[in-house]
């Protein structure tokens, strides 16, 4: 065969046509095809390895870790949060081990007051995991047809946080906060259709259990033209938080009831009354006003500890994005070299807990304590500012403390 008569095996381009034609055992590639299989192995190669980068699952002990590093103490929710996910995406990198147990879904359901860190810890989770988090508030939530968001607006919301990649929200986080705003309002659920309740809770339990929704990519009502995006939630994790302000009369009712009929497991252990929430099980969450469907949907039950006084000067100062720390590095971006005495840091926790503000007040506290230094201090000749408890008193006296006892 002539040098002109050889063509590429591939796309059939003469040799004089290519630029370059590699010969093989009996065929030949052109510089042209070569250039589109190496574009095809790329592409293929960067999808296995997004895929796993997502997937990089770590063992509970490092996922607690992990979670150690931003959000303080809450042990126990830790430890049983780090369990549920380490469990939740086992299920998933091992769809169907075994065919007759079908390992379940490990929703969870976070009891605490607002401020503790329930929305931190499932933020770094899904940080930790690199997959979407959607945030959403149960209170907004509405049986079909009501004034208000369709339960589907939550997978909405996870498509828009995953870029509208349907694999990758179809792994990810959803955290429903104030879950305990849509219990039953009374014990007798017939009398009157109780809209934010009992129809939302009724709502949610096919979303948690794991279905195929139709979602409207841009939400609800204002765009009825566009198309649908299919979403299967069986691989979602739903977290579910609230403060169920009250239970601890039920937590209370139950272990006196227990006490009375039985003995209790463990008699010598003193129950803690200053901390019932340590106790709460799913029959207290039940007498809450949560149907047991949506609790048997939830089967990982943790809570969340108050946060104290110590509690409160760690979060200032500790975690890895910690308030102080961020302020310092705030400073520092215009030449200046902040430093906080340890006086003041006491002070902050001490308004914060006078003020009855909880995590969230210290960084309004700090925002009001450092405004006039961000205002003034950016291009003038000062290069260091030392916050002194006195120096955190005066500005706080100076900014409105009316306005940030509305916060809470
Ligand atoms: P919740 O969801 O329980 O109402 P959040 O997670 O929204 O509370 O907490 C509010 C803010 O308080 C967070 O942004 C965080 O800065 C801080 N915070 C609360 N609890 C902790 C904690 N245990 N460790 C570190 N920061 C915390």
């Amino acid at each position: 065969m002539s040098e002109e008569e050889l063509s590429c095996s591939f796309c059939g381009r003469a040799k004089p046509q290519t630029d370059l034609l590699i010969a093989g055992l009996d065929a030949h590639i052109c510089d042209r095809c070569i250039a589109q299989a190496h574009g095809i192995v790329e592409e293929e190669g960067s999808e296995t390895a997004a895929d796993t980068a997502s997937f990089e699952l770590k063992p509970p002990k490092q996922i607690k870790a992990f979670l150690d590093q931003f959000v303080i103490g809450q042990t126990d929710a830790k430890k049983v949060l780090s369990v549920a996910v380490y469990n939740h995406y086992k299920r998933i990198l091992n769809p169907q081990v075994d065919e007759e147990i079908e390992i379940q879904k490990s929703n969870i359901l976070l009891v605490g007051q607002t401020g503790t860190g329930k929305t931190l810890l499932a933020q770094t989770i899904a940080k930790m995991l690199q997959l979407p988090l959607a945030i959403v508030d149960a209170t907004i939530l509405t049986e079909a047809g009501y004034v208000g968001e369709d339960v589907e607006s939550i997978l909405t919301r996870l498509l828009q946080a995953a870029d509208y990649d349907v694999e990758n929200a179809q792994k990810g986080i959803v955290f429903i906060d104030e879950i305990d705003k849509i219990a039953r309002k009374s014990d007798n659920p017939s009398i009157t259709r109780d809209v934010s309740g009992e129809g939302v809770q009724q709502a949610l339990l096919k979303l948690l259990e794991g279905t195929t929704v139709n979602v409207p990519p841009k939400g609800g009502r204002k765009h009825p033209d566009q198309k649908f995006i299919e979403v299967d939630t069986s691989n979602i994790l739903f977290i579910a938080g609230g403060a169920f302000d009250g239970i601890e009369r039920e937590i209370n009712k139950r272990l006196n009831l227990q006490s009375i009929g039985y003995k209790m497991a463990n008699t010598s252990e003193e129950v803690d009354k200053d901390n019932l929430l340590q106790y709460i099980n799913p029959k207290d969450v039940k007498s809450f006003g949560l149907i047991p469907e949506i609790i048997g949907r939830l089967p990982v039950l943790t809570y969340m500890h108050p946060l104290d006084r110590e509690t409160l000067r760690s979060i200032l100062t500790e975690p890895k994005n910690a308030l102080t720390k961020q302020y310092v590095k705030l400073f520092e971006l215009d030449g200046i070299t902040l430093e906080f005495t340890s006086g003041a840091l006491d002070f902050i926790v001490e308004k914060a807990l006078e003020y009855n503000l909880g995590a969230r007040g210290l960084r309004s506290l700090c925002e009001a304590i450092l405004n006039e230094a961000m205002y003034d201090m950016p291009g003038g000749e000062e290069t260091a500012l030392k916050v002194t408890k006195a120096y955190a008193e005066t500005q706080l006296k100076k900014a409105n403390t009316s306005k940030l006892k509305a916060v809470s």
